[in-house]
């Protein structure tokens, strides 16, 4: 902890006898999100034919910025539902997640990291149909329970942005397996975008992207199935596994 101390425990409770609560069950606003953060999986999105972004294809020259609306947000171990009558191409995004601590407008890169309390996992499902039809994403990545966050949120000492592991395995198979030092846009520089003229707040959210080997990549694709098991570790922080549901 920076500077804060956690209450005194009295008595410890195993952690199997409990139901773990995302970090931040329903965020404030909206979860800011980072789109084609790693070249691999740009290249990926971009081969996909999914990708109806405004730089398809392309490395983007700035953060491309999107959000997921907070009642999308599950917790650790809750079931991830594919609704078969809206979505046939439900896709897996592991990502490292920020958590905002201090309050903060235009600010600058070198002083960024002063505004970050902590990191947590996010899963950026994604209805990859949805995504494509509508130019902007917000519904293809805003279906109920489609950001499972968690388990755990760390301080930001706990996190080396230089040398962070991120994996994903769906049904023990590893499909992503990268470094948050790979990151195009680092966490300095996505901050600093997202708040340029927009006021940063304590508890906001920002997913700072995903690295290839999402089900898109994989020809055919690997979508989410009922009864799949998704697995996303980030060294530092543990993993956050959610079943797959109809609903
Ligand atoms: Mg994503």
């Amino acid at each position: 902890m920076i500077g804060r101390e956690l209450p005194a425990v009295e008595d410890i409770v195993p952690v199997a006898d409990i139901a773990i609560q995302a970090p931040i069950p329903r965020p404030r606003r909206n979860i800011f999100c980072v789109g084609k953060n790693y070249r691999e999986h740009a290249k990926e999105f971009a081969h996909s034919g999914f990708d109806s972004s405004a730089a398809q294809g392309a490395v983007p020259d700035a953060p491309i910025v999107f959000s997921k609306l907070p009642e999308t947000v599950i917790p650790h171990g809750a079931e991830i539902l594919l609704d078969p009558g809206v979505t046939e191409a439900v896709d897996y995004e592991a990502e490292l997640a920020v958590i905002v601590g201090t309050a903060g407008r235009n600010i600058p890169q070198s002083e960024a990291m002063n505004h970050v309390w902590g990191y947590t996992i996010v899963n950026d499902l994604t209805a990859r149909d949805l995504q494509s039809r509508h130019s902007q994403w917000l519904i293809g990545k805003s279906q109920d329970t489609f950001c499972p966050m968690g388990p755990a949120a760390v301080t930001a000492d706990e996190i080396d942005l230089a040398d962070t592991p991120v994996r994903c395995r769906v049904n023990g198979e590893m499909r992503q397996e990268s470094n948050t030092a790979l990151m195009i846009f680092d966490v300095p520089a996505i901050i600093a975008a997202i708040s340029n003229g927009i006021t940063l707040m304590p508890g906001d959210v920002i997913a700072t992207g995903t690295p290839a080997g999402v089900g898109i990549g994989f020809t055919p694709p690997k979508y989410l199935r009922a009864g799949d098991r998704v697995a996303i570790e980030i060294g530092g922080i543990g993993t956050l596994e959610n079943p797959v549901a109809e609903a």
